[in-house]
């Protein structure tokens, strides 16, 4: 596949490494900001003072629409990917490449390149900006990244060439690691652009494979998602390191440990104490947590109002911070008091022993409790009043004695399957810079 994608700030290099990656290949190169000024026959900073951002972004949205298929070099404008539609566009079966390199390099670089400024910062201020806001979405969708800071336009090139767009994979290694797990693998693996996997301890039980392989033809991504079980957080990312994984998926008991195995965690992970999403990017390893992201979804209607939390663990934690983000009122019952009282006084809340005088809008079970069939509830049925909604955690079985019960009592009731739905749509677009939607997710689950 001679489809590169090259993607990152102004001033990391896309187009004068993509020049010298077409001439090489001999394949055509597409330089989105060239075409937009050919059709506009203006040039960027002219359509930015005369027609403005908007119609800016609607040209580029038409010219990637409009691009041919088949092998060639594609360099963006760094904006270009901040949309969702471009995304799937040049998603479709091509290595995406991002280019990065030190802000005093990229301040450098794009001095006198007449490019109009997006924001009122200063130069170094505004890629300090767009870094924040446009990084992650790169990391999510690179395939390989290049740090061009030290390396010429040819170099980087030869570089992007030689790795054949995708990460270094040492095949002695590669191939040991996955026998030593025992994994079902397909023959040409080694040479699959892009590996994820979930790790944990089990993980056999996980219906993430499942999902991410339906899901990556569907958007023409050459990706292979692997049971990946390790002996502990750290044995987790020796194996995402062996096999050139750029995404881990991180479950029970490995979310709290993975913290400290990783060089970024994001202010959402170090907030809840657990990591849930590993991205390999740039020889570093970036932590995120998307589990609070699959609480809040499902009730972002609740915003304000009285919160119960059950239990005081991993889960618990996500749900206090999903809930404190919607401006609740939380209050934290833990079967171990003291357990309660060391979470409330993280994150500033109440805590009380769990009884039928708490009064809660929105009672959530953090507890394993209903996973197991002779279960009872962890609430008492005091509490379950039908303005009260109830979101049961637990996702196997999906219909636990808790939801039943509070079914049965008139209150609206939200499956754990809900969660596990939502923190994954927001993990698939970490791996891949896509949102797949919540009802295909849905689907493919069911
Ligand atoms: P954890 O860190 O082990 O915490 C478990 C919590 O449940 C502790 O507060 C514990 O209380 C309490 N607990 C355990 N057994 C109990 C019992 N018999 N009665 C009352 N309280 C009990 O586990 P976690 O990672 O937070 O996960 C909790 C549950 O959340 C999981 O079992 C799973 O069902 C659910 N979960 C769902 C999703 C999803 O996608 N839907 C994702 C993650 C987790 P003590 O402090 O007294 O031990």
């Amino acid at each position: 596949m001679e489809r590169y994608v090259l993607i990152g700030l102004r001033g990391s290099g896309k187009t004068a490494c993509g020049k010298r990656m077409a001439e090489k290949l001999r394949i055509p190169l597409y330089d989105t900001d060239a075409l937009i000024e050919a059709r506009a026959k203006q040039s960027i900073p002219e359509i930015f003072s005369d027609l403005g951002e908007g119609v800016f972004r609607h040209m580029e949205r038409e010219v990637i629409a409009s691009l041919p298929d088949g092998a060639a070099v594609i360099a963006t404008g760094g904006g270009a990917v901040m949309d969702p539609q471009n995304i799937q566009r040049l998603r479709r079966k091509a290595h995406i490449i991002l280019l990065t390199a030190d802000e005093e390099t990229l301040h450098s670089r794009i001095q006198g390149s007449g490019r109009p400024a997006l924001t009122t910062l200063s130069d170094l201020d505004e890629i300090r900006h767009l870094a924040g806001v446009r990084m992650p979405v790169y990391r999510g969708l690179a395939d390989l990244c290049i740090d061009t800071g030290s390396l010429r336009a040819d170099e980087a090139a030869a570089r992007i060439i030689r790795l054949n767009g995708m990460r270094r994979r040492n095949p002695e290694l590669f191939t040991e690691t996955l026998a030593e797990l025992n994994c079902d693998t397909p023959d040409d693996l080694i040479n699959c652009p892009l590996i994820c996997g979930i790790t944990g301890n089990p993980v056999s039980h996980s219906r993430s494979p499942h999902l991410y392989n339906t899901l990556f033809p569907e958007y023409a991504i050459p990706g292979r998602y692997l049971f990946l079980p390790a002996k502990s957080a750290e044995d987790a990312i020796r194996i995402m390191l062996a096999v050139g994984a750029k995404g881990l998926s991180v479950t029970i008991p490995f979310k709290e440990m993975m913290i400290s195995c990783i060089d970024e965690p994001d202010g959402d992970a170090r907030a809840i104490g657990a990591v849930n999403t590993v991205i390999s990017c740039d020889e570093r390893l970036y932590g995120h947590n998307t589990d609070w992201i699959g609480i809040r979804e499902p009730i972002r209607d609740l915003r304000g109002g009285d919160a119960l939390v059950v239990g005081a663990g991993g889960a618990a934690a996500a749900a206090v911070y999903a809930l404190q983000s919607l401006e609740m009122d939380v209050c934290i019952a833990n079967r171990t008091e003291k357990r309660g009282e060391v979470l409330a006084e993280r994150f500033g809340c109440r805590s009380s022993p769990l009884s039928s005088s708490i009064n809660a809008d929105l009672i959530v079970n953090a507890t394993p409790v209903g996973m197991k069939e002779d279960d009872g509830s962890p609430v008492p049925s005091g509490l379950l009043k039908p303005d009260t909604t109830i979101f049961d955690l637990v996702y196997t079985p999906p219909m636990t004695p808790l939801l039943r019960e509070a079914e049965a009592a008139g209150c609206r009731i939200i499956q754990g399957t809900e969660m596990f739905i939502h923190q994954a749509r927001a993990q698939f677009r970490l791996f891949t810079g896509i949102d797949p939607g919540i009802d295909r997710i849905r689907e493919v689950l069911s």
